[in-house]
């Protein structure tokens, strides 16, 4: 069984996300959202937030788990068993990045493999900086997250 895994902070989880998710749910037979996270770092929501509103947005998909993780991500994939690393690509600029990431996990551990997911043209510029600048300015972000997570941070941060 081919267990991919789909790492990120997802601080919060959008559109975007639920996108690439979609299809890796549909090509692997098992994926893992894993939400990696530093105890020195709390980030915009609280990773206990993070999960549940994932949890929310992924309920219908049966092959599809989410986790937490913190360290390598090498690390926690052999815990899991995972062979492969689930990323998405937007732009050339996520190229960069992600191509160094990439090939520091395959020199971490030759046997993770990392596939990419080109996103569609109508989620390439959402971002979660993106989502957190309109939403603490008071902007609308029901375009950019799933409704589940525009409900909760509408009704967290008073909008
Ligand atoms: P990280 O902090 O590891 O970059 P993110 O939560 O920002 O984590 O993103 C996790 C993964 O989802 C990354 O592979 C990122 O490129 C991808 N991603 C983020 N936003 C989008 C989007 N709008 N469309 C497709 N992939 C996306």
């Amino acid at each position: 069984m081919t267990i991919a895994i789909y790492p990120g902070s997802f601080d919060p989880f959008t559109n975007g996300h639920l996108d690439i998710l979609k299809s890796g749910s549909e090509i692997f037979e098992k994926v893992i959202i894993a939400v990696s996270y530093n105890v020195n770092k709390e980030g915009f929501l609280p990773i206990a937030e993070r999960v549940d509103l994932i949890k929310k947005c992924v309920n219908k998909f049966p092959n599809v788990e989410v986790d937490t993780y913190q360290g390598l991500t090498v690390d926690y994939a052999k815990t899991k068993g995972a062979q492969v690393l689930l990323r998405g690509l937007r732009t050339s600029f996520d190229f960069e990045y992600e191509l160094q990431l990439s090939q520091t996990n395959n020199t971490l551990d030759k046997n993770l493999k990392t596939i990419f997911l080109i996103t569609k043209p109508e989620f390439n510029y959402i971002s979660s900086s993106m989502v957190r600048e309109v939403l603490v300015n008071k902007g609308d972000i029901s375009k950019f997250v799933p409704d589940v997570v525009n409900e909760y941070l509408v009704s967290k941060y008073g909008i």
